[in-house]
Order: structure tokens, then sequence, then C-alpha cells
């Protein structure tokens, strides 16, 4: 082989080795050289892999003739910092995750599939031709003449995308390439801004930015975290602010000051789509105002959008990424400031592999870029409390609503009342049903919530007591009546609902129990007038449907608004004054040792959606335990009360926050296998760990509150450790060794959120 002037590279693999290794490529490339952090494709044992440059012009260990060169250089623009690559091994110690699947999470798609920036071109008229001419390709190249035809009555407009022309008009690029050679058309490469900036249907829901002054405790809150990025140095705070206290405002004044020491910021919400004013907040200060690019990663980019955008952050061009979990990874150069709103939510926790806690990843993603991280939420964890209240977490706090704006009335309903009055199971309480007409009247708006789809919950035989349940999980089937069947909410099985019961064939059957279809239903019988929308998964499956619906709520076509927890998010509409919460049981019964802290959340949220105009706001709270410590807690808006008693009762049994823990789940589709392997595991452990583990307590293993789902039989094993990684490591190690049967699946969720 003949010699080439090398220079050699040190490449970390992405398919899970945890080192790196060294390539060499050409010297005499000059253009598209790679940079610490590009993406190459690399020879490793038979197959090419992907990796990426860790350092260049290193001292190869091999003697360079032995060393080989690089496959191609996928991206030359670095697709990660070096301080991710560092979270990924942190991820895989901390998380039990393997490597290659947290760079899969980490790099998007678009980019491993070594996409180039998009080239857009656009077509416009070179020169008018002769009659002749038409007349010439009329008969010989109709494609072409229509093209021509086309591009010259559009003449007025600048810009005509040549994709977008020859897609509509089913015309080859064969026709538009003849044109140009011809001289009639000119061809060239539209350099404008990317379409990944833009989001055309963001301006339906503008919120008027009026200015206005911080209050005193915005100022100090502003102030503090404005001091802390001054620092540069890594530090934590919790953001404790009552619901329509103004965080977001104190969150823009943090990135401001971010970018004024030209650093760039991340900020982090549950879901993109259901804080689209959050959204355009951001846009209206920092786009429109000050012109600096703010990407924002969701999940309807395509695949060239989300290239865009990642070459747009990685390169500087863009400061601000406002995404949700996965926004974390954005490769941002000198980020100073991480924020992340709503943290208590659990939709910050990855329910697949690598299964990691997207507030807890961007805590140590700070850390590593020594920046500032805020966690913000009405209603914190009791897991950020207790590192506030450990001192690890600088607490600063709101406790007023901005513009003297009262927190809502809270009325708790006792159901067992209304239902002994009417003697029935009704929906609505004698209060709600007034309260909701009183508004309607008023010509002000209600939402009415209820965590559960679908029209009623079950189907039951008064006979002979059969119940629908799911042929392949442990739940019982709700009815859908408007595609008139009976659906599993787990595995999406589906049945036509039957006219008698399928045990017993008697005709009595009967539906208990209420989702949102039929509070809808309801809800249409109270008020014949009122324009009632649902909002859930079931009638927002088409994209961007909810920002329309939500678009028309705030201009005032839609009186009540129904629906899941997909309407109690970070929605500030000052027009509604009246929250219906339907039924706040539901999420009491969870299996959960978080039953009450998440009831006590959704409570206190859907609360905070009522009166944040000037008019004051009233929560009617319709439940059968008026009593519980949760739903009184939060009919006082008494976080720090529920808090304190709740964290009582987390010590007494040592659950989180006083130490972690960490749900094994093992699962296959013989229950007999399940039982049986999670029995011989846990002996393993008492055997093997138990004994030289410190501190490490082991439950289980037993049954899963919903034992089947998708047919596959679930046990469970909980750990709980002061450790993570020291036990991570051991129980890795023991997995691997452990003779598991083959067709048995078992997960490690650490810190586990759900937990049925
Ligand atoms: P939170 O996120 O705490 O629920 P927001 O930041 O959404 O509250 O603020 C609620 C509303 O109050 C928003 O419409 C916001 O524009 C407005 N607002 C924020 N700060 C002030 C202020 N100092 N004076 C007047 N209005 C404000
Ligand atoms: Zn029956
Ligand atoms: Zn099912």
């Amino acid at each position: 082989m003949p010699s080439r002037a090398k220079r050699f590279i040190s490449v970390r693999p992405l398919n899970g080795l945890s080192r790196s290794l060294d390539y060499a490529f050409p010297a005499s490339q000059t253009h598209d050289h790679p940079v610490v952090g590009s993406l190459v494709r690399i020879p490793l044992g038979r197959r090419t892999e992907l990796g990426i440059v860790i350092a260049l012009d290193v001292e190869p260990e091999l003697p360079p003739a032995r060393i080989k060169f690089i496959h191609t250089l996928e991206q030359p623009f670095p697709v990660v910092t070096p301080e991710l690559i560092r979270l990924a091994d942190w991820m895989q110690a901390y998380y039990a995750s393997d490597l290659a699947s947290i760079f899969e999470v980490m790099i998007p798609a678009a980019v491993r599939k070594g996409m180039r920036p998009q080239q857009r071109r656009a077509l416009s008229l070179a020169r008018k031709a002769t009659p002749e001419e038409i007349a010439e390709l009329t008969k010989k190249a109709p494609k072409q003449a229509k093209l021509y035809a086309f591009i010259q009555s559009q003449a007025h407009l600048e810009i005509l995308p040549r994709q977008k022309v020859l897609s509509r008009l089913q015309i080859s690029p064969t026709s538009a390439d003849a044109l140009v050679s011809k001289g009639l058309l000119k061809d060239a490469v539209l350099s404008e801004r990317r379409e990944a900036y833009e989001d055309a249907l963001a301006e339906s829901e503008k919120v008027a930015t009026k200015a206005f002054e911080l209050n005193d405790e915005q100022a100090t809150t502003s102030k503090a975290l404005i001091e802390a990025i001054r620092e540069n140095t890594f530090s934590r705070h919790l953001l404790h602010g009552v619901t329509g206290s103004g965080k977001t405002e104190v969150y823009l004044q943090a990135i401001r000051e971010a970018l004024n020491q030209g650093g760039s910021a991340l900020f982090l919400v549950p879901e993109v789509a259901l804080t689209p004013q959050t959204v355009s907040r951001l846009r209206e200060r920092f786009e429109k105002a000050s012109g600096e690019h703010a990407v924002v990663w969701h999940s309807h980019l395509s695949d060239g959008e989300r290239y865009d955008a990642w070459h747009a952050i990685s390169t500087g061009e863009a400061k601000i990424v406002v995404g949700a979990r996965s926004a974390v990874f954005a490769p941002l150069r000198n980020l100073r400031l991480v924020v992340v709103d709503e943290e208590h939510e659990p939709a910050y926790k990855q329910e697949d592999t690598p299964r990691y806690h997207g507030r807890d990843v961007a805590v140590y993603r700070a850390r590593l870029n020594n920046a500032v991280c805020v966690l913000g939420s009405a209603t914190p964890a009791l897991e950020s409390l207790h590192n506030a209240n450990e001192g690890k977490y600088n607490l600063l706090r709101l406790t007023k609503r901005v513009d003297k704006a009262q927190l809502p009335l809270i009325h708790v309903v006792d159901m067992k009342g209304e239902w002994a009055k009417e003697r029935r199971l009704v929906e609505f309480s004698v209060l709600l049903k007034e309260k909701m007409r009183e508004r309607f009247e008023n010509g002000e708006q209600t939402i009415l919530f209820l965590n559960r789809r679908g029209y009623d919950s079950s189907l039951r035989c008064p006979d002979c007591g059969y119940v629908a349940e799911c042929d392949h999980c442990d739940v019982t089937l709700t009815h859908h009546k408007a595609d008139g069947d009976l659906r599993c909410h787990l595995c999406g099985f589906e049945n036509p609902v039957p006219r008698q019961c399928p045990k017993c064939s008697s005709p009595k059957i009967l539906y208990r129990g209420h989702g949102t279809q039929k509070i809808e239903d309801i809800a249409a019988k109270i008020l014949p007038k009122a324009r009632i929308v649902r909002m859930d998964t079931d009638t927002m499956r088409k994209k961007n449907l909810f920002r329309e619906v939500l678009a028309d709520f705030r201009r005032g076509k839609i009186d009540i608004l129904v629906g899941t927890q997909m309407i109690a998010k970070g929605l500030d509409f000052p027009n509604v004054t009246l929250v219906g919460l339907i039924d706040a049981d539901i999420s009491l019964h969870l299996p959960d040792f978080r039953a009450a802290e998440r009831t006590f959340q959704l409570l206190v949220q859907v609360a905070g959606r009522a009166g944040r105009g000037d008019r004051a706001g009233e929560v009617v709270v319709q439940t059968a335990m008026p009593h519980n410590e949760a739903i009184q807690f939060a009919r006082q808006q008494d976080f720090d009360g529920f808090a304190l008693e709740e964290l009582e009762q987390r010590k007494e049994f040592n659950y989180p926050p006083y130490r972690h823990l960490l749900h094994h789940i093992i699962r296959g589709r013989n229950r007999e296998k399940v039982a049986f392997f999670s029995e011989q595991w846990a002996k393993h452990l008492e055997e093997h760990l138990l004994n030289d583990f410190p501190g490490l307590e082991i439950r289980g293993p037993a049954p899963c509150p919903i034992e089947r789902i998708q047919d596959n039989y679930r046990f469970q094993i909980w750990y709980f450790t002061t450790n993570v990684t020291a036990l991570v490591a051991r129980l890795q190690k023991l997995r691997k060794e452990f003779p598991w049967d083959k067709e048995l699946i078992e997960v490690l969720d650490v810190d586990a959120v759900g937990l049925v």
C-alpha cells in the first residue's frame, strides 16, 4: 500500500465501548476535516460503527502502520460536546443503561444518518421565451411548458422553492434542469432562515407581551440567579413559586443574563406541545425583540429540521434551546444556564431504555458545564424540596401571584353526600352545575378536568358479576361510546361493545364510572347552548389540533374545555374563572407511595388555571374522600404543610427522598417461570450482595400491581439505597452472571417514577 501522509485522531465508538481507539485520516484532506466532537464512521472488527472524535493529532499507541483509516467523516461539525460524553458515562453508571442506547437518545437519528445541511433551491425566470419556443415546448415537452408557464405566472414572487413547486405540479427535476440548460429558468441556492426556527402556527397563540416591572419577589429572585450566573460556577436553585407568580419572567431574566455573558441557555419543559405560551413568550423576547435564535426542540420536527436545528446549536448560531426531556442533550456551547420548568412532572422520566430522569440529568449536565441550574415549580417534587432542606439547592420563593391576582377559592364537595341525595352516582355536584351556569351567563370560561379518557370506565353484568377485562392485561376495558368499542388503555386492545353479557347472556349489562367523553355529554345537557370542546389523546390525535383548540379557547370561541391532564399544565387563560375537578380520587387510588403527592400536585396545578386575570377564580373539587390530607392541604394551597406531613411519613418508611428506590421488573409470558426466577434471583442477592452492601434493603419479589400487561406476567423487586452508583455497579455484575431464562426480560429502573 502506498504510504499516505496521515494524521491520527482518537475516536470514541458509539456502539457501547467505553474507551476510545486511534484512527488515521489523510493529512492532505483540506476541507471537511474532523474537529473534536465530529461524527465519523470507523472500521471496527468486521463492521463499521459510528464514533465521536475525542482528540486530534494524538500519538498513537500502536505502530502507525497498523492504524486504520476512518471510513467517512459523517458530520464535520461537533455533534456532541466533550461534557456530553462524560454525561453519557455518568448515565451509564447511574441508570444502569448501555452506552449505545444513551448515544442513541443523545444524538438525533437525522444527525447519525449522516444527513447534510439542506440546500434549499429556488427557481426563477431567466428570460422570456419566444412564442416559437413556447409552441415547441408545448408540443414536445408538455411538462416543461407547464413548469415554465407556472414560473412565469408567479414571477412577482421573489422566492419559488424548487422542491415545493415541482412536487405541487408533479413535475420531475429533469424537466426543471432542461429548462435551466435552455437558459429559460434560473436555479439558485437559497440562503434564507431555515424552517426549524420558523413556526407559522405560533402566531395564532401569541400572547400580548405587555411591559411590566418585576415585583419585589421577582426582582430578588432574578437578582440571585443573575449573580449566580456571573459567578460562572455550578450552582443549583429550587424556585418554588405559586401558580401565576411570574416564574417564567424570572427564567427569562436569567436567560438574558446567560446570553449577556456570552453563553447559552437550555430551557426544559415537560412537553413543548402543552406549553405554547411559554414558547411564544420566549420567542417574543429573544427572537423578535433582539434577534437571537432559539431552537424549539419538539417531536414534530422533520428530519431536515432536526438536523438543521442540531447544526445551528452546535455551531453556536442558536444560543437558546427550549424543549422536552431529550433537549437536555442539545450540544450547546458555553452552557451557562439550565432551567427545568415544572420540575415535579413525571414526564421528565423516560420510561424506556435508557430510563433517565431528565431533571436529574439536567442538574448533572449543569455541573459538568459549571452552569447554573434552576428547577422551578409551584409544587416541587419532595426529592427537590429535600435537597433544598439539606442545603444542596438554594431555595428561592415567589409566594404571591403577580398583579395582586388572588389565589382561587377552592370548594371541596363530598360526592358521597351528592350520591345519597340523588340516589345514584351522579357525575356533577349541584354546586358545580350552579357555578357552570353562572359562568356561562357572565361570558366567562370554565375548564372541566378528569384524568380518564373514554365514556364509561367499565362494563359489568349485574346478574353474574362479569366485568369486561382486556384479553392481554389485568385491567378493565374502557367504553368509548363515540367509536362503539371497549378499549384497553394499556395495550390498545379493542373489542366491539357486546349487546348482552358474554358470560350469562343477560341483556342487563351496565356501564360504570365516567370518562371525559361522558363529562362532555353531560356538560352539554347542563348547558345546551355552551360551546364545549374535549381535549384528550383521543380527540387530539391530529398534529397541531391542540394548538388550534387552545387558540380558539383563548379567543373566547369556546365556553367549556373538557380534558385530561393535558390541559392541567402551564396554560394561562385570563378569562377562565372556574375549574371543576370531576374526580379527585383517581390519583389517590394509585398503588404508588407517591399517590398523595401526585394528587396534591394535580389539585394545585389544576386550581392554578383559574382566575389569572383580574377576576378571582373558583375551583370545585369533587371527591368521595373530602377529608383526605392531600385534598385538604391543596384546598388551603398549603404546600409547606403538605410537604412536612408527607416527608414525615416517607421518613418513617425510609422511602424516597430519604433513600433512592431502584425498581427491578422481571417479566415473561410464563407466570411460573417469572415467579421462580424472581425468587431465585432474590436468593442469589441474599447470598452475594445483602451482607456486604451497607444500608441496602431489598423488598420482594412480589407481583406488580398490574400483574399482566400485553400477555406478560410481571414481578417486581425493590432496592432501597443511599448509594446508587455503587449498587448499580454490583447489580450489573450480578445480573450478567445470573443464569436468567432466555424467555424472561428484566429491567432495572433507577429512581423509578411509575410503579404499576
Ligand atoms: P407562573 O409561571 O409562575 O405560573 P407566569 O410567569 O406564567 O407565572 O406569569 C403569569 C402571568 O403574569 C403572565 O401572563 C405574565 O406575563 C404576567 N406577569 C409576570 N410578571 C409580571 C409582573 N411583574 N407584573 C405584571 N404581570 C406579570
Ligand atoms: Zn352476566
Ligand atoms: Zn390490554
